[in-house]
């Protein structure tokens, strides 16, 4: 079966952060088959990703035959290299090649986790974590398999890191109290702390059992990581801003991390996760993707031998229907063909190029 065309836009809800998230947020990559069967994925990038999908992969898609999926990745991978292999041409291909895996779903008739592997197990349920920022929720304490807590200054306060820490370490000994000794509870410091905070935060609360801190270093202080991995006594794990098996290889070499959450709308998609488990395994890192709980995770998660735990998704993307809903901390996919879901024809899509404080506005 053919390609029969290529579409992607921004559709946007009004919950939709003020932030990057919004002005450089998820994109939908439509594909049409010639019998116009739909397969729709999710990439990033706003309009940037979108520009890439329509200049750069359009022409290259249509008439091919979508079960290539392997062989159209290589090929529009190649072509990322006018405009880098990374970043936001990396999040754009993400979305197509999603997409491609939906529409073969949707073309043989079987959910991308049995395409995936054919004993998938769609009866057990997997755990999710729930991240907060600031206080747990009471529900999110009494429902949820696990917690994680975001503890960045988000670069908007003149206070040090030094400042921040006495903060951080209250706020993570809360969390645990509230929660109990039986749930997981993980720390996410984006990128914002330097190695000597992460060490003495880690130390502070190194009888909290926390399962992980996720990325406390900016991505590039290598030297910092490798502390860590020497001395720190909470698993370090990272790899959500890792946009492509070269960084991903790079990463695991040096050892910066001991759990991987590559994220399959931003990371190149379905296809290059394949390969990043098998890299993973042959170093003993596990592997958790980010968002795990949104369907283009979730069917990697319940097929693929990596941990079965899945993050909390972004409640602003309402434009995804049939969504399957976390209850009671835990998440199961359906067996409907494709990643099983479809998108909102209605849903309001930019058209314009978003500022951070724009974003409000749109969907209204
Ligand atoms: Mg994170």
């Amino acid at each position: 079966m053919r390609i029969r065309s290529v579409e992607a836009c921004q559709p946007i809800s009004k919950n939709s952060p003020p932030d990057w998230r919004t002005s450089f947020g998820q994109i939908l990559v439509t594909v049409t088959a010639e019998d116009g069967t739909v397969g729709y994925g999710v990439g990033g990038g706003g309009l940037s990703g979108i520009h890439i999908v329509n200049a750069l992969f359009r022409e290259q898609l249509i008439g091919r035959d979508v079960e290539q999926i392997e062989s159209i990745w290589k090929r529009l991978h190649k072509s990322l290299l006018t405009v880098g292999q990374s970043g936001i041409g990396m999040m754009a291909l993400s979305g197509v090649d999603l997409a491609l895996w939906d529409l073969q779903g949707h073309l043989s008739h079987q959910p991308v986790a049995r395409l995936l592997s054919s004993d998938c197990d769609f009866e057990s349920p997997i755990p999710t974590y729930q991240t907060v920022w600031g206080e747990v929720p009471e529900e999110v304490s009494r429902a949820s398999s696990g917690v994680k807590l975001h503890l960045g200054t988000n670069g908007k306060s003149d206070a040090t890191l030094r400042d921040w820490l006495p903060k951080w370490i209250e706020e993570t000994r809360k969390a645990r109290e509230k929660i109990g000794a039986d749930r997981d509870l993980m720390v996410d410091a984006w990128m914002s702390w330097d190695v000597e905070t992460a060490l003495a935060f880690a130390h502070e609360v190194s009888d909290l059992q926390l399962v992980w801190l996720e990325e406390p270093l900016p991505l590039d202080d290598h030297e910092g990581y490798a502390r860590l991995r020497d001395e720190c006594p909470v698993t370090i794990s990272g790899g959500e801003h890792l946009y492509s098996l070269a960084e991903f290889e790079a990463s695991l070499q040096r050892g910066d991390y001991q759990i991987l959450q590559p994220d399959v709308c931003w990371m190149v998609g379905l296809t290059p996760l394949l390969q990043l488990i098998e890299l993973a395994q042959d170093r003993q890192v596990k592997v958790v993707p980010h968002r795990g709980s949104e369907v283009w995770a979730l069917h990697a998660i319940a097929a693929l031998p990596i941990e079965r735990l899945a993050e909390s998704g972004r409640p602003w993307m309402q434009w995804v229907i049939r969504q399957p809903e976390i209850r009671q901390g835990t998440i199961q996919i359906t067996d409907l063909p494709g990643f099983g879901v479809r998108c909102d024809p209605d849903a309001p899509c930019v058209r314009e190029v978003l500022r951070s404080d724009q974003s409000g506005r749109f969907g209204e």
